[in-house]
C-alpha cells in the first residue's frame, strides 16, 4: 500500500472515532443536564455517563476464498437497574467504540421514554455487508453470537437489527444462540422473520413510530398532513417507508436523498416508483441524472423536514437557512446541541431522535412479550398498541418541555433517564 494511501486510512479512522466521541460527549453533557433538572446528585451522573459493560470481540470468518478474515465487534450495556438491555446490532464500516458506547446509552433513554422495561444496550461489527456475500455474512453474524453467547439472552441483553442488519440476519443469530444454549430461543433476539415468532409490524416500525409524531407535532403547528410539504434526507428502512406513509397520508413529499445524492420535485415525487427501484441498502438516486447534493435538500422549501440518515447533518453551518416548521429526528443524532438552540429559537418544532424513532424497539418489545408468552397478536393489534404508546410519549415529553421550559430534546433526555436513576436508587445502588 503505498504511503499515502495508508495516511489518508489513518486520518479517516481517526475523524469517524472523533465523530463517535463527539456523539457520546454530547450525550453526556445531556444527561447532566437532564439529572441536574431533575435534582439527582454527582454520582448519579457516576452511574450513568458510561455504559456498566462493553465487551469487545474479535471475530475469525472463513471468506468465500478460503481465506481467514479476522473482524471486531462490540456489545454496549447501559445500564440495566430497569431491565435486561435492549438495542440492535449494525454492520458497518464506521462502526467505533465511542459511537457503540453513545449508541447503548440512546437506547436507555428510548426505553425511559416509552416506557419500556429495558435499559439500553447496542452492538456493532466493524464490517462492510455491501461486499460481503450471503454466506460470509451468515458465518460472520453466527461468530458474533458465539463471541458476545456469555453476555446476552433473553432476561439478560436482547439483540435487533439495525443499520444494514435485517431479519435475516437476526434469524441466523436466533438460530446460533438456541444451538448454544441447547433450547429454542426466540426471545433471545427481536426482528426475527415471521415464521420464526417475529412480530406483525417490525419492519415498518420505526417509520410508523416517526409518521405518529409527525402527526402529533402537525396537529400543536396547525399543519394539515393533506398537501404538507415533506423532505426527507435517506431511503433506507426508516426513510423509504416514512416515505410511503406520508406520501400514502396525502403529504407531498417534495425531496428524498440516498448517500449518493438527493431528489427534487416541488410537485411530489412518484414515492411508490422510488420504492420499486431502491436496492435493499436503500440506494436510488445513482440511476437518476438530475439530482442535488444532501446539503441542498436539507435547506428546500417544505413544512415538514425528516433527517431519517446519519448524524452531525444539522449543524451550525445550516440551522439558520432550515425552512421546515417541523423537524422530526427519524436518525440517531442528526442535529447538534449548537443546532437545536438555533432551531428552537427560530420557532422550529423539534421532535429528538430518542422519541421519533423510539417505535423500533417499542413493537421489539412487542415481540419479546409475544415470544414470552406464546401467544401472537394481529397486526391492528400492533399498530393500535403503538400508536397508543407514540402517543401518549409525544404528548408526555411535549407537555413536559412546555412546563419545565426546556427545549424538547432536554425534555425527552429528562424523561428517558428518570426511570433509569429511580430503579438505580431503589436497588441501593446509588
Ligand atoms: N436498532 C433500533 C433502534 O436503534 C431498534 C432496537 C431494538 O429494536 O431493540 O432503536
Amino acid at each position: 500500500m503505498a504511503a499515502t494511501t495508508v495516511l489518508n486510512k489513518q486520518k479517516k479512522e481517526t475523524k469517524q472515532e472523533k465523530e463517535g466521541l463527539n456523539l457520546f460527549q454530547s450525550t453526556q453533557t445531556i444527561i447532566k443536564k437532564a439529572l441536574d433538572k431533575l435534582g439527582y446528585s454527582e454520582v448519579m451522573y457516576e452511574l450513568l455517563k458510561e455504559p456498566i459493560r462493553m465487551l469487545t470481540v474479535r471475530i475469525p470468518v472463513q471468506m468465500d476464498d478460503g481465506k481467514v478474515k479476522v473482524f471486531t465487534g462490540y456489545r454496549s450495556q447501559h445500564n440495566d437497574a430497569v431491565g435486561p438491555t435492549k438495542g440492535g446490532v449494525r454492520f458497518h464500516p464506521e462502526v467505533n467504540e465511542e459511537e457503540v458506547k453513545a449508541l447503548s446509552m440512546w437506547m436507555s433513554l428510548k426505553c425511559g421514554i416509552v416506557d419500556l422495561p429495558y435499559g439500553g444496550g447496542k452492538g456493532g461489527i466493524i464490517c462492510d455487508p455491501r461486499e460481503m456475500s450471503f454466506n460470509e455474512l451468515e458465518r460472520l453474524s453466527r461468530g458474533y453470537v458465539r463471541a458476545i453467547s456469555q453476555l446476552v439472552g433473553p432476561t439478560k441483553d436482547i439483540p435487533a437489527p439495525d443499520v444494514f442488519t435485517n431479519s435475516q440476519i437476526m434469524a441466523w443469530m436466533m438460530d446460533e444462540y438456541s444451538r448454544i444454549r441447547e433450547f429454542d430461543s426466540p426471545g433471545f433476539i427481536t426482528g426475527k422473520p415471521l415464521v420464526l415468532g417475529g412480530s406483525h409490524g417490525r419492519e415498518t416500525a420505526t417509520a410508523r413510530g416517526v409518521t405518529i409524531c409527525i402527526g402529533q407535532a402537525a396537529k400543536k403547528k396547525g399543519i394539515n398532513i393533506k398537501g404538507a410539504k415533506v423532505v426527507v434526507q435517506g431511503f433506507g428502512n426508516a426513510g423509504s417507508f416514512l416515505a410511503k406513509f406520508m406520501h400514502d397520508a396525502g403529504a407531498n413529499v417534495v425531496g428524498i436523498s440516498d448517500a449518493y445524492g438527493a431528489l427534487y420535485d416541488p410537485d411530489g415525487l412518484d414515492i411508490n416508483y422510488l420504492l420499486e427501484q431502491r436496492d435493499s441498502f436503500g440506494t436510488v438516486t445513482k440511476q437518476f441524472a438530475e439530482t442535488i447534493t444532501n446539503q441542498e435538500l436539507l435547506e428546500l422549501d417544505c413544512d415538514i423536514l425528516v433527517p431519517a440518515a446519519i448524524s452531525n447533518q444539522i449543524t451550525v453551518e445550516n440551522a439558520h437557512r432550515i425552512k421546515a416548521s417541523i423537524i422530526v429526528e427519524a436518525a440517531n443524532g442528526p442535529t447538534t446541541l449548537e443546532a437545536t438552540r438555533i432551531l428552537t429559537d427560530r420557532g422550529i418544532l423539534l421532535v429528538p431522535d430518542v422519541l421519533a424513532s423510539a417505535g423500533g424497539v417499542t413493537v421489539s418489545y412487542f415481540e419479546w412479550v409475544q415470544n414470552n408468552q406464546g401467544y401472537y397478536w394481529t397486526e391492528e393489534e400492533v399498530a393500535s398498541r403503538l400508536n397508543t404508546v407514540m402517543v401518549d410519549s409525544f404528548e408526555n415529553i411535549y407537555e413536559t418541555s412546555q412546563t419545565r421550559e426546556v427545549d424538547m430534546r432536554l425534555a425527552a433526555y429528562m424523561v428517558g433517564i428518570r426511570k433509569m436513576a429511580e430503579a438505580s436508587h431503589f436497588r441501593g445502588w446509588v
